[in-house]
């Protein structure tokens, strides 16, 4: 997965096209990340014995595909490809292909 936790993304294919968000979820084996703010859903909850739950119609963020989104590069500021780059103690880095800014 070339996306993390906390990453800034960009969405570049569906409804939400051109919306960003921080990724708060990951989901490697399914290859789709939960974005805040993006791929809304509403969802009735129904009360339950917890006091604390909301009851209603609730909108939550519903798992987008990683092909459909750019990881946003924090320098540029664009959605960018990303590639990797090995450091001299070994390390492998994300590089911003745009800008060629290491982002990790
Ligand atoms: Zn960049």
């Amino acid at each position: 997965m070339k996306i993390k936790k906390g990453d800034t993304v960009e969405v570049i294919a569906g409804d939400d096209r051109g919306s960003r968000g921080t990724v708060h979820r990951v989901l490697p084996k399914e290859k789709r990340l939960v974005v805040s703010g993006v791929n809304m859903i509403k969802k009735h909850q129904r009360r339950t014995g917890d006091v604390r739950t909301q009851v209603g119609i609730i909108e939550r963020e519903a798992p987008i595909a990683v092909s459909n989104v750019a990881l946003v590069c924090p320098r540029c500021s664009k959605p960018s490809r990303v590639g990797y780059r090995i450091m001299e103690d070994g390390s492998k880095v994300r590089v911003c292909k745009s800008c060629d800014e290491t982002i990790d």
